[in-house]
């Protein structure tokens, strides 16, 4: 595919795209099911759902939480897709409950299916468009940097693996007249969904209750301040402590100490700090830190954890 129309097709606009195919293929996949009857079809609906949750929720990541900070929000609107993917979690996890509940019915009481060919020839030609449109947002998010669009076109591509494994389950069932094969594709589609939609449900809460950054983010942190706290003759001359750190969507936050000397100027401190701040933004993209100075034994109390101990 050309590089310059790559460069064309930005993230939004795929983004877009992709929430118009995916409403598009729970209609095929939703008329595949109510024509054969089959809940292994209707699973593989449900699933789309997923590529729908998934496509909105990188819209909000390139839109809402891309907005610069304002006024009323001077932090960001980074956490705005911690609600667009813990809502969107929630409805996925219904949906699998909601399938795995159809299929165990089925299991008891198995039902004909029919037109099954025209069942599976819906459902392949929405896999196959999934497919394509997978395949491009992938190199565009190559191209553009993008998480949301890379995010979003995993989701297609297991998408159309699940498809696969529904048309070859029903194919089977087609080959061997073994009804009760429809309900377990299906169960399984739907377990797989609801882990899915679990894990979203998860991120989200872990997100919305300003969960620390990744241990390895943690770990450049610490080597970035050792870089810079230093000791002679057994006393600490530049210490830092206090240590805490939040995540908020793509961006990230920092709180620390920087215990210097009594004895030295504001203008020497100042410049210290901004040195320091501008090594931990280096090292890490997206970090925001806020350093407070003190003299070395001058302690800020905020009851929090060091403190307790
Ligand atoms: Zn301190």
């Amino acid at each position: 595919m050309p590089f310059l129309l790559l460069e064309k097709l930005t993230p939004r606009l795929l983004l877009m795209v992709s929430v118009a195919v995916a409403v598009l293929t729970i209609a095929l996949k939703t008329a595949a099911w109510w024509v054969t009857d089959s809940v292994g079809l209707l699973s593989d609906a449900m699933e789309s759902l997923v590529n729908l949750a998934g496509a909105v929720f990188g819209l909000m990541m390139v839109t809402v939480a891309a907005r610069p900070a304002d006024a009323d929000h001077p932090y960001g609107h980074h956490k705005a897709e911690y609600f667009s993917s813990g809502f969107e979690g929630v409805l996925i996890v219904v949906a699998a409950l909601g399938i795995v509940w159809a299929a165990l019915q089925r299991l008891w009481a198995p039902q004909p299916l029919e037109q099954l060919n025209w069942g599976l020839a819906l459902s392949v030609i929405s896999s196959i468009l999934n497919g394509v449109l997978a395949w491009v947002m992938l190199r565009a998010a190559r191209v553009h940097r993008s998480v949301a669009l890379e995010g979003d076109a995993r989701h297609l591509f297991t998408d159309v693996w699940t498809s696969v494994g529904v048309v070859v389950g029903l194919g089977l069932v087609m080959w061997t007249g073994w009804l009760w094969l429809d309900a377990v594709v299906a169960v399984g589609v739907a377990l797989n969904i609801l882990r899915e939609g679990a894990r979203l449900v998860w991120q989200a809460s872990q997100g919305l209750m300003d969960e620390a950054v990744a241990p390895d983010v943690r770990e450049t942190i610490e080597r970035t301040l050792a870089g810079f706290a230093h000791r002679r003759g057994g006393v600490d001359i530049v210490r830092f402590d206090h240590l805490h750190t939040r995540r908020a969507g793509q961006r990230c936050f920092l709180d620390v100490h920087m215990h210097m000397p009594a004895s030295w100027s504001l203008g020497r401190a100042a410049a210290l700090r901004v040195s320091v701040e501008q090594a931990l933004m280096s090292a890490v993209p997206g970090l925001r830190a806020s350093i407070q100075l003190l003299p070395t034994d001058v302690e800020a109390h905020f009851h929090d954890l060091d403190d307790l101990k």
